[in-house]
């Protein structure tokens, strides 16, 4: 090791060739609870965390138990195998549609790695996931971002970005952070006027928190338009984010590119063991669901009590604006820290005068909204 090689000098693998690596802002994740607890030497069970939209309730008693037998065996590579046909009957798909990822972002990296390179480009909305211009980037791609419309994806705007370059549209529907949704009619719409050599990735991870109404299952699409790739994540109202597994559900040619790219261990056993737990508690979905409706209507009166604009939205978080500038709304974020209640600023998104908080436990949101009245009202410092 301390001989180095002299035609190294000592330089890093670092050149003006990466400078599509270096245009990646790193995804800034919600704190965690034990980095707060460091920085403000809070007790870790007197910390509020509202930040990540993670499940409240926790997770799915069924997949705990399902994944503390899974541990036997623990010296086996994972066999992928029952998760697949358990999702494909779910979705009335073949198992060749089916996906699997270390969690959704993994299946929105191997959309990009499949379908981008440098000379391509991906189209996303001004305000959408994060992850899609890290992907994009990642892969040497080019992001062109289109200007919001009410906070939420443009879809005419969207159609008329696309260039002839651009191999991939990323929607996510609920969107995340804004909880701006598209119903059916207008996806559809625009699937079909998208040339059909463009990959549409129609990300849904929000989705089991829609109400009976709005539901739609873009799945029945996927025959008329073999472009689209629908992914589902078990971070959110499933509750296992810690474990990271979602999947994507594409035309079989499609779900085959991306399945070759894909590390062949990607889900470890714990996770797939849950994950086919999780989808048939129907109870504590059911739980969580109400949960939630109720949560946000909590947060939503709250927020009003306050005169604080928000963003109706879809999922279970919302975005509000704490204050009519940046330093003002940094501020607020900061007195919620130190009185242990975690939400997620939106300055990465170049909403610097937002925060949103995810929907939690009624005594949660109480603590919350108890936190945030201190804050406006300046009664900390
Ligand atoms: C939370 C979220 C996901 C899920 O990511 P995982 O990798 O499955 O944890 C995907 N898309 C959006 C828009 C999200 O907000």
């Amino acid at each position: 090791m301390s001989q180095q090689n002299p035609s190294h000098d000592g330089a890093l693998p670092v050149h003006a060739s990466l400078s599509h690596i270096r245009a990646i802002s790193a995804y800034q994740p919600g704190k965690p609870i034990t980095e707060l607890a460091r920085e403000f030497g809070l007790a870790v069970e007197s910390i509020v965390k509202l930040a990540s939209n993670e499940n409240p309730l926790g997770m799915s008693p069924r997949a705990k138990a399902a994944m503390l037998a899974a541990l036997d065996g623990g010296e086996r590579y994972p066999d992928p195998f029952a998760l697949t046909v358990a999702l494909a009957a779910r979705h009335g798909v073949a198992a060749s549609q089916i996906v699997l990822g270390n969690g959704s972002n993994d299946v929105l990296d191997l959309v990009a790695r499949v379908f981008l390179d440098s000379g391509r480009s991906a189209v996303a909305a001004q305000y959408a996931f994060a992850v899609y211009p890290i992907a994009t980037l990642s892969a040497g791609g080019e992001t062109i971002s289109v200007s919001a419309r009410h906070y939420g994806h443009d879809l005419v705007a969207m159609r008329a970005a696309i260039r002839a370059d651009t191999h991939v549209v990323w929607i996510a529907n609920p969107n995340n952070p804004t909880g701006t949704f598209l119903s059916a009619a207008e996806l559809r719409a625009f699937l079909a006027d998208v040339p059909a050599r463009v990959v549409v990735v129609l990300d849904e991870a929000y989705t089991d928190y829609l109400e009976s109404d709005e539901r739609y299952d873009a799945v029945r699409w996927l025959d008329e338009f073999p472009n689209l790739i629908v992914c589902r994540t078990f971070s959110k109202i499933y509750g296992m984010a810690g474990l990271r597994i979602g999947y994507g559900i594409a035309a079989a040619p499609v779900a085959d590119l991306m399945n070759r790219v894909r590390q062949p261990f990607n889900c470890n056993n714990l996770a797939l063991a849950g994950a086919i737990a999780a989808l048939e508690d129907h109870e504590f979905l059911a739980q969580s669901h109400a949960s939630n409706r109720v949560g946000m209507a909590e947060i939503r009166a709250g927020l009003e009590c306050l005169h604080l604009q928000y963003i109706p939205a879809r999922g279970n978080f919302i975005a509000f604006q704490a204050a009519q500038e940046s330093g003002a709304a940094a501020d607020i974020h900061r007195s919620l820290l130190r009185q242990g209640v975690i939400v997620r600023p939106l300055a990465s998104y170049q909403m610097a005068e937002w925060l949103r908080v995810t929907i939690g436990t009624a005594a949660e949101n109480a603590r919350f909204l108890e936190a945030l009245g201190k804050a406006l009202r300046r009664e900390t410092t």
